[in-house]
């Protein structure tokens, strides 16, 4: 019997997440996975066994909706050793289901309908569905290719009284660009040019750029006094499972943000959070995280060198691109699932993080992984 019910998608253009593509398929061609973004290798031994000592504590219940209160001091003194500048764990920090709960909360609760929303391209995924499901409009800009640079003058052109929001991502994934000094002084100066604006900013890979000189909006007083920051304890701490992350805002617009996150997930899984605290206070464990991905960096492109693909500049996160355009003029989707069927190497072909699709014949891949795997996966990409 035909049924009258007809779904009305509000994402009409939204598939399946590239991540789950490619990493499905790697795992149906038992391919190496250098695609969706995650480490292989052990954690630290010591945060394993304060989720031991959580569990023996029957931390187990639903935590404060905001997060843990210890977790949200250790934040606050992670923040002060970083910044020198004092965070408040009652009222500007929250703890969140991974970056990717901030970055909708934060939209859900500044976007009305009709709002404008800048973004740089190629950007992040959940970025444009979650400013539409909230009745915005996503307005693209294309990072300069091949540096992946904001070209602050286009940006400048772009605002209007209808601008809501600008959502940066810094270091840039998938592009591994990075902010020097003189693009917090330009938002600076949009910022003050544009009372009504506020800033997103995406700083989950704060921790893995490789000069060690990451420039937070934090930094600025003025850009901390209109911005969400959003960070995540996956991409630190290598647990992108946990989903565990946290939203920095002043007061007034943590007390809005809040409002949708205690509807949205109410709060975040409390074991984890404990053990986080207890990792957190008191260290500075994050320091050797981008000598760390660095070393792994060199291994990955050192041993690219012998292949026919060509590096783009990497200077954070834990990925890189590389130009496919000597080996095949495949559309890079196309060229992506090929290496994975026929190579066994899968990685993310960057076009599809494009509003338009531009194709530039660039493919990203993960080097989070262990040693063994990253000589194992450059052995097979040297041989096409
Ligand atoms: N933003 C960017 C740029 C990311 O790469 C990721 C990682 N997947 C996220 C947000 C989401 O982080 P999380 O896994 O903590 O939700
Ligand atoms: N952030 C990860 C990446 O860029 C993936 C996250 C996800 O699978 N949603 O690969």
């Amino acid at each position: 019997m035909k049924s009258d019910f007809m779904m009305q998608s509000k994402l009409p253009d939204v598939g399946t997440t590239i991540f789950t593509v490619m990493s499905a398929l790697a795992n149906e061609q038992n391919a190496i996975n250098l695609s969706q973004g995650f480490p292989n290798f052990p954690i630290d031994t010591v945060l394993k066994d304060f989720v031991k000592k959580a569990l023996d504590e029957e931390q187990v219940q639903y935590a404060p909706m905001p997060g843990r209160l210890d977790l949200r001091i250790a934040i606050a003194q992670k923040l002060e050793l970083q910044h020198a500048k004092i965070f408040n764990p009652e009222t500007e920090i929250t703890v969140t289901a991974g970056a990717t709960e901030a970055i909708y909360s934060i939209i859900a609760a500044v976007v009305s309908k009709g709002d404008e929303v800048l973004m740089f391209d190629p950007a992040y995924d959940c970025y444009d569905p979650s400013v539409r499901l909230n009745g915005g409009i996503p307005v693209h800009l294309k990072l300069k290719f091949p540096d992946f640079k904001i070209d602050w003058n286009e940006v400048k052109d772009k605002i209007n009284s209808k601008t809501k929001l600008i959502m940066v991502n810094n270091p840039h994934n998938p592009a591994g660009s990075v902010w020097d000094e003189s693009d917090l002084k330009a938002l600076e100066d949009i910022c003050n040019k544009y009372p009504h604006l506020l800033v997103l900013s995406d700083e989950v890979y704060e921790h893995i750029q490789f000069d060690n000189n990451h420039q937070s909006v934090l930094k600025s007083d003025l850009l901390r006094s209109r911005s969400f920051v959003t960070y995540s304890f996956g991409k630190t701490f290598h647990v992108t499972g946990w989903k565990i992350g946290y939203c920095i805002a002043p007061a007034e617009l943590t007390v809005e943000m809040r409002k949708v996150h205690q509807f949205n997930v109410f709060c975040v899984n409390n074991t984890m959070q404990a053990a986080l605290a207890d990792y957190l206070i008191g260290s500075d464990s994050w320091r050797g995280i981008a000598d760390f991905y660095n070393d792994k960096k060199a291994l990955f492109m050192n041993g690219m060198k012998q292949s026919k693909f060509k590096p783009l500049k990497c200077e954070g996160t834990y990925f890189c691109l590389y130009d496919f355009s000597e080996i095949s003029s495949l559309p890079d989707v196309e060229f992506a699932k090929w290496m994975t069927i026929e190579h066994k190497v899968a990685s993310i072909p960057v076009s599809v993080f494009y509003e338009d699709k531009t194709d530039n014949k660039v493919v990203r891949f993960c080097f989070a992984k262990t040693d063994d795997m990253l000589i194992n996966a450059i052995d097979r990409l040297c041989k096409i």
